[in-house]
């Protein structure tokens, strides 16, 4: 029953003039979608076997079947285009499902006048639906009689490299209906795919008279099988019955979430009133600006000249694929672990999609053709998207998202560093989500505003956004992404909104308040570098969040007061390597070389939850946020903790540096880090230690703040981490960002126990999280007992103007009354109207 010829020689199934598969007027089969093949318009009115073989599936229509060659080949015969509306009018199958066939021998019979009456062409197609592991190659394009020789098909692989074509086994066959709400999309399709792929047996899915092999994703979407479609399913293999059964289960499951895991609305859209040519979103970065919109996903590749070396574009695309690969398995597995059900799908589908033979298939053959890997990988891709786009599904929009996402991703990988955004100066960059790196190159190229369909306004790009000054708004929704480019947009952060059809009397308007922004900016630049006081005479410390000795240069140029926090993990982000102790001791010292006589926080690593060193792998853990992640660390890596501390003992004057200790929950960690520290004085001979203080981010700090205050010398509120673990909402869940608030009277509540905590042993509180840059936020904090706020450096000029606007007697009074409000609302509306904004 099989034979081991690599080569196989396929007869024409039927006579009439021979067409290659691009020259198909239908987008699915033209694209290849279904494999590789050619196709005949038809002058006869018998479909013939091209080869022996055994009949795997006929359609229940009629007009379409599919044969096993003895190589392992299959070969899907369809009759005419969309035929499979005459619902099997004009059709009579000649042979039954699992019937072993001649070459030559006839298949089906149709009425050629009454098909061709009523279908759109009749153009029909032999396809290699596994055309992945064959090379396919004409033998004529002209006019063929059946029987005669059409198409050479040639093996990929030898046939022992293929063991589960050559174990015959069984085939079984099954048929469901679909669940999957909106049909077989990318995620669904995807799991089906990872169902198959778990038995040895070949699994094929059949649909309206199309069969598509269940390892190709493409060509399971392609069959546009909607939700409440029956379709069937076979197997062949020695564990058939177990595959059927398994993906007849998958097929008839519904995925949780399905309808909104691809694109995730936020929340703060539900909860608004829409508003025509508005989008609404969260403010990451205040700020209000005009100009033209710039999205990130569209890179225009120059036109190629063709010519390119295959064996070497082939090279650069797997390369660029293994690197697209381990970032999308990073993704996931971080997805993984914080049990993001939705996340993982989405992504094991790319990952899938990254495999999926059709889209390879399609740019090998390009790349044989001398294209360049950027050029095969797009035209793959964009026609893959054309026949989502054409199926005329609502889903296909979603689907071909998907198929862009890696097209972008792909590209970047291949462009490296020959790759670079370039967006004009005052630009508003729309992007689905920027990274660290993306948002460091934006900045330096100018651009005037950040909008993102995803993101959390604590995540660390928005901190970076607010220390860049770059008003940046998060959450926006994927509608973000199907604003046209360049189009005129105003970016009302502050307001979470982004006006995407702006009047010009709007536009000349905002354009008239970013210049009076700049000139109270001057004004409050001008007076930034003298010390912050109230009305009534009490002064506030204004110190600048830093992340390197650069930045602490730029905040003492701004008028900050000290540094207040000194993220020393992101110190050695980007290395494989630790630094030793002498880096480190250089790293430090040069912060505080550049700030002058001022003194300097330094908080000790904080690495787990979001943060991860490429060089100090932590175990993996259910559950990073809440688990060994900021000072806990000492108790899995005690010696690294040690190393850090002996670098910040050697800087000079010690007696500027202050050493903070993150998520601190108990007194006895930090009497723990203090005799660490003792110890370390003694031995190198110090007689004098630095200042030892306790962050305040987790509620149990803050309830516990009277006896941390007691060993302390003084506590620092983390507002970012206090929201997230006492709303119980992570800080970057796009979902969530509107709500993540951290003037949230709960918060207040633990703020306020903190500072009379602190207060009964005389020690003075700060703090560094995000709050401390919300000018709203100044007179609450002032007025709940903080001396000390930590912001980004260029908020420095304007937070130390409000304070000099304010009382600190009245702060104290009406700070008592926002405690009893019963929300975060609330307490932004009662500060609008007690202290506005200038
Ligand atoms: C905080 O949690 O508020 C904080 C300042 O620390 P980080 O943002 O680095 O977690
Ligand atoms: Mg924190």
């Amino acid at each position: 029953m099989h034979n081991n010829n690599k080569e196989l020689t396929l007869s024409a199934p039927l006579s009439g003039p021979v067409l290659t598969l691009v020259d198909v007027p239908d987008p699915v089969f033209a694209s290849g979608a279904m494999g590789d093949g050619i196709a005949i318009d038809p002058l006869n009115d018998t479909l013939h076997a091209p080869c022996a073989g055994v009949v795997v599936h006929v359609a229940r229509t009629g007009h379409a079947v599919t044969l096993r060659a003895d190589n392992g080949a299959e070969l899907l015969l369809h009759l005419g285009l969309d035929t499979v509306e005459l619902q099997g009018q004009g059709f009579s199958m000649l042979v039954k499902e699992g019937a072993r066939v001649a070459n030559g021998e006839p298949l089906l019979r149709y009425d050629l006048d009454q098909v061709a009456q009523q279908c759109k062409s009749l153009v029909s197609l032999m396809i290699l639906t596994n055309s992945q592991d064959f090379q396919v190659r004409a033998i004529t394009l002209k006019s063929v009689k059946v029987g005669e020789p059409l198409l050479h098909i040639i093996r990929r692989h030898p046939m022992g490299a293929q063991a589960e074509v050559d174990v015959p086994g069984e085939e079984i066959h099954g048929h469901i209906r679909i669940a999957h709400r909106g049909g077989l999309h990318a995620r669904p399709a995807a799991l089906i795919r990872q169902t198959a792929q778990g038995f040895k047996s070949k699994s094929r899915l059949h649909f309206g008279g199309k069969s598509a092999t269940c390892d190709s994703l493409i060509g399971l979407m392609g069959l546009a099988v909607g939700e409440h479609d029956e379709v069937q399913v076979s197997c062949q293999g020695p564990d058939a019955e177990a595959a059927v059964q398994a993906i007849l289960a998958a097929l008839s499951t519904a995925l949780a979430e399905d309808s909104h895991a691809m694109a995730p609305t936020p929340i703060a859209q539900h909860k608004r009133a829409a508003e025509a040519g508005v989008l609404h979103g969260v403010c990451a970065a205040p700020g209000l600006v005009g100009g033209p919109m710039f999205r990130l996903n569209a890179i225009s590749l120059p036109v190629d000249a063709g010519n390119h070396d295959p064996e070497q574009q082939l090279q650069a695309l797997d390369t660029a694929r293994n690197q697209v690969r381990s970032e999308i398995d990073s993704t996931l597995a971080r997805a993984k672990k914080h049990k993001n059900t939705a996340e993982e799908a989405i992504f094991a589908a790319h990952l899938a999609l990254l495999e999926d033979p059709a889209l390879l298939d399609a740019a090998n053959r390009s790349i044989d053709q001398g294209m360049a890997a950027t050029h095969a990988w797009c035209r793959s891709i964009d026609a893959q998207c054309e026949v989502l786009q054409q199926l005329g599904s609502p889903l296909l929009a979603e689907r071909a998202n998907d198929l862009c996402d890696l097209k972008q991703r792909l590209l970047r990988a291949l462009l490296g560093e020959t790759w670079h955004y370039d967006v004009p100066a005052g630009a508003i960059v729309a992007a689905h989500e920027l990274t660290p790196s993306d948002l460091l190159q934006l900045s330096a190229q100018g651009v005037a505003g950040l909008c993102m369909v995803e993101g959390g306004a604590t995540s660390h790009v928005a901190i970076l956004a607010r220390g860049k000054g770059l008003p940046c708004l998060v959450a926006l929704g994927a509608t973000l992404l199907d604003q046209q480019q360049g189009q005129s947009v105003v970016l009302d952060a502050d307001g979470g909104r982004l006006e995407w059809m702006p009047g010009s009397a709007r536009l000349a308007e905002v354009r008239q308040a970013q210049l009076d922004h700049q000139q109270r900016r001057a004004a409050q630049q001008t007076q930034a570098h003298t010390p912050a006081l109230t009305r009534d005479g009490v002064q506030i410390e204004v110190a600048a969040n830093v992340a390197s000795s650069t930045e602490a240069a730029d905040a003492l140029a701004n008028g900050a007061d000290g540094v207040g926090l000194l993220r020393t993990e992101f110190l050695f982000v980007d290395r494989n390597t630790a630094p030793d102790e002498e880096e480190q001791r250089l790293a430090y010292q040069a912060v505080l070389d550049a700030m002058g006589d001022k003194s300097v926080i330094i908080r000790t690593i904080d690495v787990g939850g979001d943060k991860q060193l490429d060089y100090l792998p932590l175990p993996a853990e259910a559950n990073p946020v809440l688990g060994l992640r900021g000072i806990r660390m000492a108790q899995i890596r005690p010696e690294l903790l040690d190393q850090q501390l002996r670098a910040l003992l050697h800087v000079c004057p010690l007696a500027r540096c202050r050493i903070l200790l993150p998520m601190v929950t108990e007194v006895d960690e930090l009497l723990h880090i203090r005799q660490r520290l003792d110890a370390l004085c003694t031995e190198l001979e110090l007689t004098q230690r630095p200042e030892l203080g306790v962050m305040i981010e987790v509620p149990a700090a803050a309830l516990l703040a009277e006896q941390l205050a007691e060993h302390a010398d003084f506590l620092s509120i983390g507002t970012n981490d206090l929201s997230q673990y006492t709303l119980a909402m992570d800080r970057d869940h796009a979902g969530l960002a509107s709500r993540v608030d951290a003037l949230h009277p709960a918060l207040l509540r633990l703020i306020a126990q903190t500072c009379a905590g602190a207060a009964v042993h005389h020690r003075w509180v700060g703090v560094c999280g995000a709050l401390a840059s919300d000018p709203l936020a100044t007179p609450v904090l002032i007025g709940l007992g903080v001396s000390e706020l930590s912001v980004s450096p260029v908020q420095i000029g304007e937070i130390k103007d409000r304070v000099r606007h304010l009382d600190a007697a009245e702060c104290r009074r009406f700070s008592q009354d926002l405690l009893k409000l019963s929300s975060a609302a609330a307490v932004r509306r009662a500060c609008h109207q007690q202290w506005p904004l200038s």
